[in-house]
């Protein structure tokens, strides 16, 4: 059997930017599960990003209001980052957490310092956000030696199992058994949960889960702040501190998921949690902290890190030194351009728009987020709330053209997700008002 490989310059001979080809070389090559997650009836092929615009490959520029999913925080293309990077990649692209390098053992002293005083933080680097979602289910769990766990409904943590057990949308949950001993909690959703905008009902239904549907002990439990892909779903005040307070005294741990609201993006906090008043014991971020490059973060009080000191745990491309190289510098520039404070300002604009937008469109049934994490939710009536997914899937095709891209998601996909990269500047508020004023006429 033959099994020679042919030259890859006969496979590629130069890159070809056409849609057909794109299109063909996905849908002949790529597997189901990468190709399966698009958004635009159209293919959108992106050539050039900076700060935060992006150029297709004919040269039309958008405003993007998606930011690559929330990776780009500090803007596309950021000069010091793509800088940093560079030089960081001609001297050594890899060093694997068995030697030691610098750059990797800053960059967790640095990400340490950002966690709140009197506790003494540890950091694990890995590539993605469930890599890190499943360490710090494996980290309660190892901690504990328990195995129940909790998760809140609609919650989004990742595709691989141990993150995917943790998710509350079946649309993420595979055909699988599922990890055992994770429990879902009602989600406190102040418009659409089961128990409409109150708080104590929410903390009732943990009593019942961890009385009901456990042994009484908890591993712990996760919780996103600001629950993203479900639909910007901001927890309630008090919400956090309640369920802290009742996980722990089950005996578990509390883990903060700011994969997306973390990293300055609330305005108000660099974590999510620390609006909320609490302090986590484990913390699990991605997305933003490398702005674009592969990198993820468990930051977790030293403690219940040690627990998994007597065995291997290794990713071999965790703690990458390109892009902790990027991570430090992110750091930096969220710090030195006032980026989290840009999040307050320009998405306290941004709100105002999205209200007076919910004024003057029925179509619109509730507006809500933190910062530059913002969200519009369509319903095709405001008593009912029947969710307008056809409507939402037009205004979202719509709002392309008229050159800004946005996120369609949400367990019905009827909410219109804002997330841009943090350098937003009030001007883009302005054209994306008018831009939206004319899609929303045109239904
Ligand atoms: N947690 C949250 C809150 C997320 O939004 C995501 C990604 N959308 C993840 C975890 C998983 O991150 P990744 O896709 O990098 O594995």
């Amino acid at each position: 059997m033959g099994t020679d490989v042919p030259a890859l310059s006969a496979l590629v001979p130069e890159l070809d930017w056409s849609t057909d080809a794109i299109v063909g070389r996905r849908n002949r090559y790529y597997s189901a599960s990468q190709r399966a997650f698009v958004p635009y009836k159209t293919p959108l092929i992106l050539k050039t990003g900076k700060g935060q615009y992006l150029w297709d490959e004919r040269g039309k520029k958008y405003l993007d209001l998606l930011a690559m999913n929330l990776c780009i925080s500090v803007g596309h293309a950021h000069p010091r980052v793509t800088e940093a990077v560079i030089e960081q990649a001609k001297t050594l692209s890899h060093c694997t957490t068995m030697f030691y390098h610098p750059v990797p053992a800053h960059f967790a002293e640095e990400l340490a310092a950002t966690m709140p005083k009197g506790h003494d933080w540890v950091v694990h680097f890995m590539n993605s956000g469930a890599e890190a979602a499943d360490l710090a289910l494996l980290m309660a769990r190892s901690y504990t030696r328990r195995i129940d766990f909790l998760a809140i409904r609609n919650s989004y943590h990742g595709a691989t199992f141990g993150a995917q057990a943790m998710t509350g949308i079946s649309a993420f949950r595979h055909d699988v058994p599922q990890l055992p001993g994770i429990h879902h909690v009602a989600n406190p959703d102040q418009y659409r949960g089961i128990h409409g905008p109150t708080l104590d009902p929410y903390l009732r239904e943990i009593d019942d889960v961890i009385g009901t549907e456990t042994s009484g002990r908890l591993a712990g439990i996760i919780i996103e702040p600001i629950q993203g892909y479900g639909g910007i779903v901001p927890m309630p005040a008090g919400y956090l501190k309640g369920a802290f307070e009742r996980v722990r005294a089950a005996g578990g741990v509390c883990i903060s998921d700011e994969v997306q609201a973390g990293f300055g993006r609330t305005g108000t906090h660099f974590w999510s949690f620390a609006g909320y008043e609490v302090v986590p014991d484990i913390v699990v971020t991605a997305k933003g902290i490398g702005n674009g490059f592969p990198l993820a973060a468990v930051i977790a009080k030293r403690e219940i890190a040690e627990s998994l000191a007597d065995k291997f745990y290794f990713n071999t491309y965790g703690a990458n030194p390109v892009s902790c190289a990027a991570g430090r510098v992110v750091l930096r520039v969220i710090d030195e351009e006032g980026l989290q404070d840009n999040a307050r300002v320009v998405g306290q604009q941004m709100l105002e728009v999205l209200q007076s937008l919910h004024r003057a469109h029925d179509i619109i049934g509730d507006v809500r987020g933190r910062g530059l994490m913002l969200a519009i939710e369509l319903v095709k009536d405001r008593r009912t709330k029947e969710p307008a997914t056809q409507e939402t899937a037009h205004i979202f095709d719509l709002s392309r053209e008229h050159g800004i891209i946005m996120s369609k998601s949400g367990a019905n996909r009827n909410v219109l997700r804002i997330v841009p990269p943090l350098c937003l500047h009030a001007d883009d508020v302005h054209f994306f008002a008018d831009a939206m004023d004319r899609c929303f006429r045109s239904l």
